[in-house]
């Protein structure tokens, strides 16, 4: 099978104790069944920990549950005790696969970085053009297998990504145009004729319903929190800044190259975008009010941080899916309006 590797992806070293934001912060730990096995096994005060500290949650896994901010086995010189005492062989699937996401389309798999991870993070922001060997999607349709549906979504979201790169039109124009094209898309994937959008009665929302529903989520950081309650209060003074933009692109990109395909099981391509829509305002008037006060959290910081926030909850992610499903404020044509807005 055909595995497909964007440029950043093998120059990625963990920096363990100089990470600023450790994966082993704010995040229970996933323990698959093979490794829970062993730690059955582990004799000593380590194994007796283990066993003690490993529970199942309320999603039904096995998990080591963080404690105050912490995994349980995170030291005190922000080291890994299990690393320590039995080995990186034996760390969990989770631990030893973060921040690398494998992505199974059958034909072929695609390998990235996890955003969540501030080393990935900074790597994918200095890449240039991260996605430009990424697998070249007229060879990836014609991949053994690769059926007509797929073929289709690759085509597609190769041209999303020239709209989102094209340097000629402000950002918040190219996401609108964005919106447009998969609009058009959803109807194809929904067979039926595509039709130009009608902005007829709609007169757009105020985009403050978006910071509102990122309050409403499940927040782990208390600075995330009153970041969030600032721009609230304040975002009708902020405006986007064109650097941020620069940033912010190769974050979308991410966002369209980590879900873009998932339309291969859950037949919408929308989703993807309205993703990125919320991530753009709330990460952009978030890094506004930081440039005005010399930015207490840095740039890559912020979009790291909704990473792990966000796109990493599962809980706000589906909150997300409903209130894209439910809410006409979500809307191609209201996020349209609302972009074409914003200065
Ligand atoms: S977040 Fe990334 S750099 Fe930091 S400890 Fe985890 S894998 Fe290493």
């Amino acid at each position: 099978m055909m595995n497909i590797y964007p440029e950043y992806y093998k120059k990625f070293r963990c920096i363990a104790n100089l990470c600023e934001d450790s994966c082993c912060k704010d995040w229970d730990i996933d323990i698959d069944s093979e490794t829970e096995r062993f730690y059955q096994t582990v004799k000593g005060e380590l194994g007796d920990k283990m066993r003690k500290k490993l529970v199942t949650d309320e999603y039904d896994e096995r998990v080591f549950k963080v404690e105050n901010g912490r995994c349980p086995f995170w030291n005190k010189d922000m080291l890994c005790d299990i690393y320590i005492g039995i080995g990186e062989e034996h760390l969990s699937q989770t631990c030893a696969n973060f921040p690398r996401v494998k992505i199974d389309f059958d034909v072929f798999q695609e390998n990235i970085l996890s955003f969540a991870c501030p080393e990935a993070a900074r790597l994918m922001l200095k890449e240039k053009d991260a996605y430009s060997h990424f697998g070249d999607e007229d060879e990836l349709s014609e991949a053994e297998n690769c059926d007509d549906y797929l073929s289709f979504l690759l085509k597609a979201r190769k041209r999303t990504a020239e709209i989102l790169t094209d340097g000629s039109l402000p950002f918040n124009l190219r996401l609108a145009d964005c919106l447009e094209f998969n609009a058009q898309v959803q109807s194809i994937l929904n067979d039926e004729e595509p039709q130009p959008l009608s902005f007829e009665n709609k007169n757009g929302s105020d985009l403050e319903f978006i910071l509102k529903m990122h309050l409403d989520f499940e927040i782990m950081s208390e600075l995330w929190r009153e970041s969030l309650e600032k721009v609230l209060n304040n975002y009708k003074k902020l405006v986007i800044r064109d650097d941020f933009t620069v940033d912010f692109e190769k974050f979308a990109l991410y966002y369209v190259y980590r879900y873009y395909l998932e339309a291969v099981r859950s037949g919408d391509v929308l989703y993807a975008l309205q993703r990125i829509v919320c991530a753009y305002l709330v990460t952009g008037l978030m890094d506004s009010d930081f440039a005005d006060k010399g930015y207490p959290l840095p740039r890559m910081r912020v979009l790291q941080r909704y990473s792990k926030e966000v796109e990493h909850s599962y809980e706000n992610t589906e909150k997300l899916n409903a209130a894209f499903e439910n809410d006409e404020r979500f809307s191609v044509e209201n996020l349209i309006l609302l972009l074409e807005s914003i200065e």
